[in-house]
């Protein structure tokens, strides 16, 4: 069995207790045993991040360039291996994981050039003789905790950013999936970053983060993750003053209104709420369905479902692969029979598959008859399932898609052009999709939300570098 260590100052170091990465779409096989850090490895990351962070924060921006130009280069080119690595440890099927992979290089990319866009405003004084400048510095160490639904680009969204603005990093990935960092942190290792800049400490939330989050020398946190856990971390970073970022939950709404292309709205509908088994914050995981093509709909859904193929992650053909794990699987079965137990009709799918291989293979479902007050419809499940509920007109489903704690994205599938721009205007969410899943985003623009779903500033595209930097503000009478 292959053992992965931890990667602190520069060195691979091996922890007294690992734990083993399993396959989803087969549990007899066996990823990997990934190194289970203890506090004192924990410690001695965060003094060597410490330590190191000053001099990466004075380099020179072509330095940055060139070690984020180079990981970049790196997993672009090795997309179908590392592509496979990450469907095989989290179980998308391989189109979705190469695609993650191909994502996360892109990322590097853009934050390669990004190191090079640093600069600051010249302000003149509402004073005689006096220059005012603004610049950007390093925020110093940071925690950045990842989940185990984007392995690759979650961490690579978090890293990229953080490195490109001259921080040190400590990477806390999720337990059931580090196949994907501890590869980042290899391709790290041979990048021409200084030692300590980036340490990879792998392990339980509960050991692991909450460590790191509780560190006096860590500056920041930017966490990804469920809400439960980000409220408790935004309390604890709170409490000694230190910067925090948490994307969280989503219980995203597709609308579909009357006068939508059919087609357009069932293939948002089945990519964004069963795609990536439904594993996604951005799932469309209530469909407000305007009463005039709710039927057409919700049959035009279940042909669509009856076609869809759930099976191993990398056998070909795949459209879905395995929930994460049994823990997982057995939430969503659980959301299966409350929905039941609701009032829900449960229209297809629910049911737990057989496949040659044995893995988490759950049916997507889909419920009709549901209502927006139904704790099916009120909580994150995160797995395969949608309900979907019928409404009267556009105000109707636009206040339902509203009345939500969470808001990370919202979508519409209409063909009129009045609606779209009035949803765009006033959907209370960080996205907002027209004619799309409300799932799948450029790696470039902002990613975000609000109310539930976000606390902090804006992750990715120029947006990252409020949370990477501070401001300075230098005032000099000239004369
Ligand atoms: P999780 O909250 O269980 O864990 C996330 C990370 O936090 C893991 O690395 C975990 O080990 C760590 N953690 C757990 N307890 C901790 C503690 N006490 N202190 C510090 N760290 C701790 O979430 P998950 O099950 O890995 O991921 C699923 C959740 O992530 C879903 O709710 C999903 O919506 C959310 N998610 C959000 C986004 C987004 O950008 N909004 C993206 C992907 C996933």
């Amino acid at each position: 069995m292959n053992t992965f260590d931890n990667y602190i100052n520069g060195e691979w170091v091996a922890s007294a207790h690992t734990s083993k990465n399993i396959n989803p779409s087969d549990i007899t096989d066996v990823v990997g045993e990934y190194a289970q850090a203890d506090a004192e490895q924990v410690n001695n990351a965060v003094a060597a991040a410490k330590a190191a962070q000053p001099a990466w924060g004075a380099s020179t921006p072509q330095q940055r360039f060139d070690v984020l130009d180079f990981i970049g280069s790196e997993i672009l080119a090795r997309k179908d291996e590392l592509g496979r690595l990450l469907s095989r440890e989290e179980g998308k099927t391989l189109p979705e994981g190469i695609g993650e992979v191909v994502r996360a290089g892109n990322i590097f990319k853009f934050f390669a050039a990004e190191a090079l866009r640093v600069g600051g405003e010249h302000i003149p004084s509402v004073r005689p003789g006096i220059e005012i400048d603004t610049m950007r510095e390093s925020l110093g160490v940071v925690g950045l905790i990842t989940p185990w639904n984007f392995p690759m680009a979650i961490p690579s969204w978090k890293v990229a950013p953080a490195l490109a603005f001259g921080n040190a990093v400590l990477l806390k990935p999720a337990e059931l999936a580090p196949a994907c960092s501890w590869n980042l942190a290899e391709i790290i290792s041979r990048s021409g970053l200084p030692k300590g800049v980036f340490n990879l400490v792998m392990g339980k939330g509960s050991a692991v983060g909450n460590t790191i989050v509780n560190h006096p020398d860590v500056a920041g946190v930017s966490f990804t993750g469920s809400v439960e856990v980000g409220r408790t971390l935004a309390a604890n970073l709170a409490k000694r003053l230190a910067r925090v970022q948490l994307e969280m939950g989503g219980k995203n709404p597709l609308v579909v209104l009357d006068d939508a292309d059919l087609n357009v709205a069932v293939n948002a509908a089945i990519n964004g709420a069963f795609f990536s088994t439904g594993q996604r914050c951005t799932a469309s995981s209530r469909l407000v369905v305007t009463e005039g093509i709710h039927d057409r709909f919700v049959q035009a859904m279940v042909e669509r479902m009856k076609a869809l193929k759930v099976d191993d992650a990398l056998a070909p053909g795949t459209d879905i692969g395995p929930v994460i794990d049994g823990a997982q699987f057995m939430k969503d079965e659980s959301y299966i029979e409350l929905a039941r137990r609701e009032g829900g009709k449960l229209a297809f799918g629910g049911e737990r598959l057989k496949r040659e291989k044995n893995g988490w293979y759950l049916a997507p479902a889909l419920f009709t008859e549901t209502t927006n007050t139904m704790r099916f419809n009120c909580e994150e499940a995160f797995g395969p399932l949608a309900g979907v509920i019928r409404v009267k007109n556009y105000d109707e489903a636009l206040a339902v898609a509203n009345d939500t704690e969470f808001g990370l994205c919202a979508g519409i599938c209409t063909t009129s052009l009045k609606h779209a721009t009035h949803f765009k205007r006033n959907a209370q969410a960080g996205m907002v999709m027209v004619n799309l899943p409300t799932a799948g985003v450029d790696y470039h623009v902002p990613f975000g939300g609000r109310k539930g779903s976000s606390y902090g500033t804006r992750e990715q595209g120029s947006y990252a570098k409020e949370f990477y930097t501070v401001v300075k503000t230098c005032y000099v009478a000239a004369g």
